[in-house]
């Protein structure tokens, strides 16, 4: 099995409940969606290579060599295997070759609006870090059909007992009506998976707006946070 992969790297989650673990990211090609403020554009179209330290290699990579690389690049207070894009599910049959090689813990980054892949990858996932986009986010032009697959794909990974949490852009433009759909939909799955409002970076969003919409949030769930990126802040990739 192969696969378009961009880059592989160690660095520090820098994004939601596991901020700070150290990781190695596989950041697959390619993504379905285009939202606004995507901040990994090279990685939504397909790579003639992929990078690894100073290295450069031809894609697509076996799953052999993605295994190398992370145990290249494995150091001793790195946790776990994040699998990043891009849309990592756009490769759940490379993902499943890849989970069955390896026995490190596997954290999946994803938009989650690919049930039927999540569904195929759930039982090889410990950790699911799953978007809800926004209206203006304007990543499709069928928003509710987006919302719909990644309530079903979040609903998937939580029923499974994946450790799952949402994670949501906040814009300047954000509110409490655009962000109700993802905040009911996560209350009618299960009103403790844990929601991460994320402003966007670079910071543009009014703090009172975030506390705002934090308090509307946790009016109806047991556990919401705002989160920065942590890397951005502090310049790492
Ligand atoms: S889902 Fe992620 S990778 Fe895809 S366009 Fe949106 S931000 Fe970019």
């Amino acid at each position: 099995m192969n696969a378009d992969v961009y880059e592989i790297f160690n660095s520090v989650q820098g994004e939601g409940t596991s901020v700070g673990v150290r990781q190695v990211f596989v950041r697959f090609c390619s993504c379905q969606l285009h939202c606004e403020y995507c901040d990994t554009g090279a990685a939504r179209v397909p790579a003639k290579r992929c990078r690894v330290l100073d290295r450069h290699i031809d894609n697509p990579l076996g799953v052999d060599a993605v295994i190398d690389a992370i145990d290249d690049l494995w150091t001793p207070a790195t946790r776990s295997i994040s699998l990043t894009g891009g849309e990592p599910l756009l490769h759940c049959d490379f993902i499943e070759e890849l989970a069955g090689g390896v026995s490190r813990p596997i954290y999946l980054e994803t938009n989650a609006g690919l049930p039927d892949s999540a569904r195929k990858i759930v039982d090889h996932i410990d950790v699911a870090a799953c978007d809800i986009k926004l209206p203006e986010h304007r990543a499709t032009g069928d928003y509710g059909g987006l919302l719909d697959a990644e309530l079903e794909s979040i609903g998937i990974f939580h029923a499974t007992g994946v450790e799952t949490f949402v994670k949501i852009i906040v814009l300047p433009e954000t509110t409490e009506k655009s962000i109700s759909g993802a905040v009911f939909g996560i209350k009618a799955i299960d009103d403790s998976i844990p929601l991460v409002m994320q402003p966007v970076t670079p910071l543009s969003v009014d703090i009172f707006q975030l506390l705002d919409l934090m308090d509307f949030a946790g009016t109806h769930l047991s556990d919401v946070r705002m989160i920065p990126q942590l890397h951005r802040m502090i310049g790492i990739p």
